[in-house]
């Protein structure tokens, strides 16, 4: 993985020890993919946050495994950094769940989209809207599904990435059922495309079958 855009914080799925969230830095920016409950204690002493003019946190969803310490970050960045964060999100309820948990609106900025990320809207479960995203960085193209049931939406932009992210799951229900997608897999990787799983129930199952596509 050494050589991946993202490093992961943790890739497990939705009931695992480390929610399933990446980061990857810039220059002067520094980019956390999804902020589930678990990620607060991953980064609070990971990164010193003085040394970044832009702190990105993108959300995929509102699910607790992808944004349970949303807020907790924002307000910890505000008071220990005074830094301000940018929350990048499509998600329709993020403003009313950043109210209801008490975060001040002068401590987040909220973003559609970025000059280098563009959201695409997934289908994952439907009590909630969820979104993966498309993201050059570092002379890198990256697809990211985040949680989804689905890859039709993400196929057309699969011609022009380097790497693709993607939640596979052993026993599918709201997210991709890795044996029913390997031939769509298998066209993905002999096109030279590097394929990451993630927020995985059964990690050996899994990565075994991507090694061996
Ligand atoms: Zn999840
Ligand atoms: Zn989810």
């Amino acid at each position: 993985m050494e050589n991946n855009v993202l490093t992961f914080l943790g890739n497990d799925s939705g009931f695992g020890d480390r929610n399933n969230s990446a980061y990857v830095e810039t220059e002067n920016e520094l980019f956390i993919i999804d902020c589930g409950f678990t990620v607060f204690n991953e980064i609070k002493n990971k990164f010193d946050f003085n040394k970044y003019k832009e702190i990105n946190i993108i959300i995929t969803h509102l699910h607790n495994d992808h944004a349970g310490s949303l807020s907790q970050v924002i307000l910890y960045l505000w008071f220990i950094y005074h830094k301000k964060t940018n929350v990048i999100t499509n998600c329709k309820n993020m403003r009313k769940y950043l109210e209801i948990t008490g975060t001040m609106p002068e401590a987040y900025d909220i973003k559609d989209d970025l000059e280098n990320l563009k959201f695409i809207k997934t289908d994952h479960t439907e009590y909630l809207d969820a979104y993966g995203f498309i993201l050059t960085i570092k002379g890198k193209k990256i697809l990211y599904t985040g949680d989804t049931c689905a890859l039709e939406s993400f196929l057309p932009y699969i011609n022009e990435i380097d790497e693709f992210y993607i939640d596979l799951s052993k026993f599918g229900g709201a997210h991709l059922k890795v044996d029913d997608i390997l031939e769509d897999l298998k066209k993905i990787k002999v096109k030279g495309i590097k394929i990451i799983p993630m927020h995985m129930d059964d990690k050996e199952y899994i990565e075994n079958l991507i090694k061996n596509l």
